[in-house]
């Protein structure tokens, strides 16, 4: 075939030009190029984009198109049936090559699968999203790991991925198809408009990601092993939602991490670049970890259906403070801290005893970096009933957590102003606070602020012996 004919790149969460392996070697195949992007709905409803997501892609979209343009290129944008595009399109332009790069969620692999077997031409599919292809991380046995810690040595073993690749200075573009309009795709929020604190807090895109890698590696890695568990202050490098759309890469990441002395804070910083990638391996290997407990038996545990308990965690308003802010960070940003992840979702399925399964799915609506493998592994993980699960019976108590992670206070007031004025000493159980001191803050508890949903002791009783008689059984 005559090398006029072009290549297409088929873009997915790989959203950028640097680093991007599929890019980069349709590029040295020498034919113009044809870069796509499809929206493809193809997602079971339950795991269609979330709110905040989409609000995120329209924003990368923009971007990616933008600094293609500025190279020469053109992002061709089409919704709908992925093979059926991608047949239109090869018929169209006479396109004799595609290159893509690979994904772990189960529908999308089917999805490309079906493209790739209906492309008449060559096909090159790459990994662009994780650091090591997940065949290549495999037990002694050949199976796969179930444990992070001997994952994430068998990953260091390896020594680290190749160094990342430069983006391109110039593309050679195709003759465009028809594109849609990104405007008529309607991700962004009409009425209400509830993306002004997203708008004020990311800059998505490939610019805003590398930028806000840098700052931190800068300026936080140094500090991280301290001030990451504290979710007041930026401790952590809030780079989760440019990762999941591949706006930056790991392996980018991997290498930025290693310029210069990074000291303790560089090497839990890779550690948590390869719980990433932990996710990304076992939902590769279990493609029902979305839905069903890894841990057989935690199928029969006996979860409450407590609508109002579930809307009052969705909306923080538990009488838990602790939980409370972290579900409105999470309502206000798109993002919540990990340590207050960890405490609102053991919240949510020890003390209230409702299924893990509801908290992911609304953490997928409302998270910017709402991560099919990294949600379900997290939340499997706190219910204790997937791989390397944290022990059943360890159940967060969140005044304590509160007491500890956030002493001063500072991410409390600032998610829930209405306890603003309380003492420290009180902060984290307000329901425990004298009289007086309520009444000095402001605070009258079940009008300005809820009595919690839950007595936590008696909450933790109840988890306990349904978490026994559930491990008694399996
Ligand atoms: C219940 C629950 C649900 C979660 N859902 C998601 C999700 O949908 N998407 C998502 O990206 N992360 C998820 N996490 C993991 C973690 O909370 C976020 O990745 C982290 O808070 C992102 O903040 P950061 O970028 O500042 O992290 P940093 O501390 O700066 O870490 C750097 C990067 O490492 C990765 N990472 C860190 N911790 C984890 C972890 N526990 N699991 C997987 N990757 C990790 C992320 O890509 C992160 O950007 C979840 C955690 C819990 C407990």
């Amino acid at each position: 075939m005559s090398t006029n004919a072009p290549a297409i790149v088929w873009f997915r969460n790989d959203l950028r030009l640097a680093d991007h392996a599929a890019l980069n070697a349709a590029i040295e195949a020498g034919r113009p190029l044809l870069p796509l992007f499809i929206l493809d709905e193809a997602a079971p409803d339950r795991w269609a984009m979330g709110g905040a997501s989409r609000w995120w892609l329209h924003h990368s979209l923009t971007s990616l198109r933008q600094s293609l343009a500025e190279r020469g290129g053109h992002l061709t944008l089409r919704r709908g049936d992925s093979v059926a595009i991608m047949t239109e399109i090869a018929g169209q332009t006479g396109a004799a090559e595609l290159f893509t790069g690979g994904s772990a969620d189960p529908w999308a692999r089917r999805v490309e699968q079906a493209v790739a077997d209906g492309f008449g031409g060559k096909v090159a599919r790459m990994r662009t999203s994780t650091l090591f292809h997940p065949d290549l991380v495999r037990t002694k046995g050949g199976g796969a790991y179930g444990v992070y810690t001997p994952f994430a040595n068998a990953c260091l073993a390896l020594g680290g991925p190749k160094p990342p690749l430069p983006a391109p200075t110039e593309i050679r573009a195709a003759k465009p198809p028809r594109s849609e309009r990104l405007e008529d795709w309607d991700l962004l929020p009409r009425k209400p408009d509830w993306a002004g604190g997203l708008r004020d807090t990311w800059t998505p895109g490939e610019t805003g990601a590398m930028e806000r890698a840098e700052a931190f590696l800068e300026h936080a890695m140094r500090g991280y092993a301290a001030a990451r568990d504290r979710p007041a202050g930026d401790g952590t490098s809030m780079l989760s939602p440019h990762l999941h759309f591949g706006e930056i890469s790991a392996v980018q990441l991997w290498h930025m991490a290693h310029r210069g002395s990074g000291g303790k804070g560089r090497e839990i910083f890779i550690r948590e670049l390869l719980w990433r990638e932990f996710c990304a391996n076992l939902l590769w290997h279990h493609p029902d970890l979305p839905e069903a407990p890894l841990k057989r038996e935690f199928a029969n545990m006996p979860w409450r259906d407590d609508k109002p308990a579930l809307a009052a965690w969705q909306q923080g308003r538990t009488g838990v403070p602790i939980v409370d802010a972290g579900m409105r960070q999470l309502w206000r940003i798109g993002w919540m801290h990990n340590r207050v992840r960890m405490i609102v979702a053991s919240f949510l399925i020890k003390h209230l005893m409702i299924p893990w399964q509801e908290g992911e799915a609304w953490f997928w609506d409302t998270l910017v970096d709402a991560d099919l493998a990294s949600n379900s592994g997290n939340w499997q993980w706190v219910a204790g009933c997937g791989a390397d699960a944290a022990p059943y019976f360890r159940i967060f108590n969140p005044v304590l957590q509160g007491c500890k992670f956030d002493a001063d206070g500072d991410y409390v007031r600032q998610f829930v102003p209405e306890l603003a004025r309380l003492d420290s000493r009180h902060l984290h159980a307000p329901w425990q606070a004298p009289a007086d001191a309520l009444e000095a803050a402001g605070v009258r508890l079940g009008e300005t602020y809820p009595n919690p949903i839950v007595d936590l002791a008696a909450g933790r009783e109840r988890a306990l012996s349904a978490y026994a008689d559930i491990r008694s059984s399996g």
